[in-house]
């Protein structure tokens, strides 16, 4: 039976979709063997400065797999909703003829950051691969691990208009909520030593290797799309990798700006870009400037960590 937690998932994880053609992808399954240190981008490994566990990785997350991902899924006994989907992903319109590297590097220039509402990267992969039929680049979990689950000459489904132009990410994090409504603290509450979020059942019986992240110890407030919200800060380890990946991807492509939607004083927007607007823009983009009907990242997400070099 769907949970209501689960309904929140689903609902919080809403894309646009209508994705129809289906053009060959060069084959990118899995050969079993660990690749740290490197992002695909058109079939090319590239060297980053931390690890990732790839599509290609026996740990990784393989958003190529035309079927579900998991067996025990969140719907046992269902085939869940997304399994009928052929492919999650196509190739991006300058790639439509074959992977073309120098053609990418002039397509890419906006990077779309998302909060997934699924707390563990895993559980993200398993509500977009088996119940959505969706797709995004990149995943973030909790302890800082980065996951590449599609090669980013591929088009994800994570935020529909902006799709044809972005990488995407999903950063694991239990959501923004108004104030008072943030139901998660029902199922989560702080280690004695008040830096930790365990689960009710962790808290009771902690896991083999230590207590589970959830999120950072501090709440921010702001208002999103005119929504005023309250949301546990991303953790530390979840910033790091982020500006390295950020360094990265402004590397790799020169049409992405490091610099987020601006007001006239300089403040970063926290409104839905106009159509214009977003047509226009080169650089980083929540996910709330794409869609007016969405929130993440989030009032928490600080965007000076990530519109700066990182530190060596
Ligand atoms: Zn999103």
């Amino acid at each position: 039976m769907m949970s209501r937690r689960l309904m929140v998932i689903i609902l919080a994880l809403g894309v646009t979709t209508g994705c129809a053609s289906q053009p060959p992808v060069p084959a990118a399954g899995p050969d079993g063997g660990e690749e740290p240190g490197v992002v695909y981008i058109a079939g090319e490994a590239r060297p980053i400065a931390i690890p990732v566990v790839t599509f290609r990785d026996r740990r990784g997350f393989d958003a190529y797999l035309e079927r579900c991902a998991f067996d025990d899924g969140l719907l046992p006994g269902r085939p869940a909703p997304g399994c009928e989907t052929p492919r999650r992903y196509r190739p991006r319109p300058s790639q439509s003829d074959g992977w073309d590297p120098k053609r990418l590097r002039e397509e890419v220039n906006q990077f779309v950051i998302h909060y997934d509402v699924c707390v563990t990267s895993h559980r993200c992969f398993e509500v977009l691969q088996d119940l959505r039929g969706l797709s995004v680049h990149f995943m973030l979990d909790v302890d800082g691990t980065l996951y590449q689950s599609l090669d980013l000459a591929e088009r994800a489904r994570h935020a529909g208009v902006a799709n044809d132009h972005s990488v995407g990410i999903e950063i694991a994090h239990v959501g923004a909520y108004p104030p008072g409504k943030d139901a998660w603290r029902k199922r989560y509450r702080l280690d004695a030593a008040g830096q930790r979020w365990l689960s009710i059942e962790e808290a009771l019986e902690p896991p083999p290797g230590g207590p589970f992240l959830v999120a950072g110890p501090s709440d921010r407030t702001g208002v999103i799309n005119g929504r005023r919200l309250v949301q546990a800060e991303f953790t530390e380890a979840q910033y790091r990798t982020l500006e390295v990946l950020t360094d990265f991807l402004c590397r790799e492509f020169p049409r992405l700006r490091r610099d987020a939607p601006r007001d006239a004083t300089g403040e970063i927007l926290t409104r839905c870009l106009t159509k214009e607007e977003l047509a226009s823009f080169r650089g980083i983009l929540g996910h709330f400037h794409v869609s007016r009907r969405k929130s993440d990242p989030g009032p928490a997400f600080r965007w000076r960590r990530i519109l700066r070099p990182s530190r060596p």
